[in-house]
């Protein structure tokens, strides 16, 4: 019989690497498991949070991929049984593999901040999962009034799109510029460096000057608490009341990899650098955010390349190969205001059993380049979305 594949989440990871698996081989039996049948991309969404574009345009449905041979099932996973090879879904049926593949995403860690619960979100948005939150978040900064205060607080490392909350920041202040010109926003970071940091704060003194303040964390930025009664965050060094408060918590791998034994204690899953297998589970492959990727940050981008390597190992362990080892690309592109980008890349190749970064491969955007230099990479990150949503779902 032809062997079967699940895979368990159909986002960046998932979606591709359902894809990815029929190319390869079309005998393939692939089950893609994923209970939304619209899927919100995180990519692009900090300008819907500005203003900038609609959440439309973040959507996409599953329908090209059914087409393409694999079966889709709109239903969560509830529970993994490694020794018996099954999934359970939400509606009490179950799923054989050979190979299993979750690539489930983050969970935001609600235990995490004193204060912070699913209630307190619906108070102080994360925004980290787009959709409703995105649209939340985008509601709160509309109805403030000019003058008021934004506070961005940022979780230590590890977690999803390091660059994400210092665009989210240029973004907003970019609305806050255009539209509420009183306003302040501060950023409360639990580290004392961040992704394509000196290109960030050069844009915040070039475009939003005495906008926008960054507090590290030896300056007091760990938020260790949070009061959504009062829109306050709590600090060792002192206490911000928000008029709007996007709250990032920290992060661990979907809680579907955890009942399949696949997290450490670190709440992430280590993986072999070659295949993406588990190195807890026997069978199961972990990829994108949920994994452990050495120096791979976690990105659509990269989810997508660890997809297509991960694809390929299962086909070649079905059929009693040995995976050759692979080398990884990753960018990230981010707007500082639009029509002004800057991008980090790297590639990346198994060593010492982690994905660590090939020496001289990578690099950040120039410092000082011609402003036509910018307006190149906003292009080249909006191409990147068309692209990257067509390969995945289009
Ligand atoms: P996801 O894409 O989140 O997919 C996980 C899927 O698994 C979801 O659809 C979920 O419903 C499903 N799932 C979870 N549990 C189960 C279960 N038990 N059963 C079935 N299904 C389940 N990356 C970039 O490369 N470039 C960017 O510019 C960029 N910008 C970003 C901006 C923001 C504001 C944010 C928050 C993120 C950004 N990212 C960006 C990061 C990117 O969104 C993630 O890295 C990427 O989505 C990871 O892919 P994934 O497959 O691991 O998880």
């Amino acid at each position: 019989a032809a062997a079967r594949v699940v895979v368990i989440g159909g986002g960046f990871g998932g979606a591709s690497c359902a894809r990815a698996l029929k190319q390869i081989d079309p005998k393939l039996q692939v089950t893609l498991v994923e209970p939304n049948k619209t899927f919100t991309a995180c990519p692009f969404s900090n300008n819907v949070i500005a203003g900038l574009r609609s959440i439309e345009q973040q959507q996409f449905g599953y329908d090209k991929i059914a087409a393409g041979g694999a079966t889709v099932v709109a239903q969560a996973a509830t529970g993994v049984d490694g020794a018996a090879r099954t999934v359970t879904l939400a509606d009490g049926t179950s799923l054989g593999y050979d190979r299993l593949v979750l690539s489930p995403g983050v969970d935001l860690r609600y235990d995490a901040l004193q204060g912070y619960d699913e209630a307190a979100a619906s108070k102080m948005p994360h925004a980290w999962k787009a959709g409703e939150q995105t649209l939340l978040l985008r509601k709160q900064l509309e109805a403030m009034e000019d003058g008021g205060l934004v506070v961005i607080s940022a979780p230590a490392n590890p977690f999803r799109c390091p660059p994400g909350p210092y665009e989210r920041a240029c973004l907003i202040a970019h609305y806050l510029k255009t539209k509420k010109p009183r306003s302040k926003l501060i950023i409360l970071d639990a580290k004392d460096t961040f992704s394509k940091q000196r290109l960030f704060q050069n844009a915040w003194k070039e475009f939003y000057p005495g906008m926008v303040e960054w507090v590290s964390l030896s300056q007091g930025g760990k938020v260790n608490a949070v009061d959504p009664a009062t829109n306050t965050l709590i600090t060792d060094f002192g206490n911000h009341t928000a008029q709007v408060a996007n709250v990032i918590p920290p992060q661990r791998a979907g809680r579907i990899a955890t009942s399949a034994g696949a997290t450490d204690n670190t709440g992430w899953c280590a993986i072999d650098p070659v295949t993406f297998e588990s190195k807890s589970a026997p069978n199961i492959h972990v990829i994108g955010d949920a994994c452990l990727a050495g120096a791979m940050p976690k990105s659509a981008f990269s989810a997508n390349a660890q997809a297509k390597v991960c694809a390929a190992a299962i086909a070649t362990l079905l059929s009693g190969g040995t995976p050759a080892s692979p080398k990884l690309i990753n960018t990230c592109y981010s707007l500082a205001a639009p029509g002004y980008g800057i991008s980090v890349a790297g590639v990346y190749q198994p060593k010492n059993g982690v994905l660590a970064d090939v020496e001289g491969a990578g690099g950040v955007s120039p410092a000082d380049v011609p402003r036509e230099f910018r307006a190149r990479e906003a292009d080249y990150a909006q191409s990147w979305f068309t692209t990257i949503t067509a390969e995945v779902f289009g």
